[in-house]
């Protein structure tokens, strides 16, 4: 739609040209979001997409994500095979069900900063233990772990004026093995529950991230390979039944009952086959 408050738009070409950053201000991403209801507040745009960051960036350290790298181009990225839970990058584009005009705009950037418990690239970031790199408008640069990045449905870290520029995943995470979960109450409607684990290929250690079913996303870490009960039981303990988010894309009971089901399906696929 069009937005009819808007008086200016940038589009910066480096970070030196970004404007200081004044109330009525929006960072643009792909703009799927921002354009598809009215912005009353809004006076300019800044659109973050004429700064030209390389959308990926492999090294040995893991893999660098540009916040305007759009779903369409994480879908088709080409990953060493030696990061096997590299498949989850595809799987997560797929949770978010839109056509192939949102997924060519949609930027993860903006999915996270959008901070929607249904967002995949808040999933995918939370399984692989992403860090977020944000740019603050005085020129200084600060690093947060995705997990104190979300604080909630909507809410996120950043600061006025501060940019999401990028998202690193380490290659130790993406070097073991993956398993994801989702359960939606129809079929291409949002997540409801979205589960991430991932098994230390060496030590065996579990670690799951359960999404969508809670307001932030939440962390499990076990050293060892939990049993069914170690791992209900944890479950049960670090959420409690009000602590299930509650909208119209799934109640709390249902998102409870599919955590914990969809819990034990990733640690039986990651772990059952040793016993065989
Ligand atoms: C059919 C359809 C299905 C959808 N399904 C889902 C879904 O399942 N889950 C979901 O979460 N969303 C969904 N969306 C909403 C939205 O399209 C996505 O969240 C999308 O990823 C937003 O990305 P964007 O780049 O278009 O963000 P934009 O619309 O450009 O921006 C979103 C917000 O983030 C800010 N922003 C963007 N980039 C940055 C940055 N780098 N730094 C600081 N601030 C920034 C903007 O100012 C704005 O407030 C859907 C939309 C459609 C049309």
């Amino acid at each position: 739609m069009d937005l009819n408050t808007i008086e200016h738009v940038q589009q910066p070409g480096a970070r030196g040209e970004i404007p200081p950053f004044s109330p009525g201000d929006a960072f643009v991403g792909g703009g799927t979001w921002l354009f598809s209801e009215p912005q009353p507040h809004l006076r300019r745009l800044v659109d973050l997409s004429t700064l030209g960051w390389e959308p990926l960036r492999v090294s040995p350290e893991g893999l660098e994500i540009a916040a305007t790298c759009t779903l369409a181009e994480l879908n088709a990225a080409n990953l060493p095979a030696e990061w096997p839970a590299a498949h989850l990058l595809a799987d997560c584009c797929r949770c978010l069900m839109g056509s192939f005009k949102v997924w060519n705009m949609a930027t993860v950037g903006g999915n996270l900063c959008m901070s929607l418990p249904a967002g995949p690239m808040i999933s995918l970031s939370a399984g692989l233990e992403a860090t977020c790199l944000l740019w603050a408008p005085d020129g200084t640069d600060r690093r947060v772990s995705l997990f104190d990045f979300i604080t909630g449905p909507r809410q996120n870290a950043l600061r006025p004026g501060e940019i999401l520029r990028s998202i690193h995943i380490p290659a130790a995470v993406l070097a073991r093995s993956a398993e994801m979960r989702r359960a939606s109450l129809t079929r291409h409607g949002r997540s409801a529950a979205l589960l991430i684990g991932t098994r230390d290929r060496t030590s065996g250690a579990f670690t799951l991230a359960v999404t969508a079913s809670v307001p932030r996303p939440l962390q499990f870490h076990f050293p060892e390979a939990p049993d069914a009960q170690t791992l209900r039981a944890r479950l049960e303990a670090g959420i409690p039944p009000e602590g299930f988010y509650d909208d119209i894309h799934g109640a709390p009971a249902w998102r409870r009952h599919m955590t914990v089901r969809m819990a034990e399906e990733i640690r039986n696929a990651l772990y059952e086959g040793d016993r065989a």
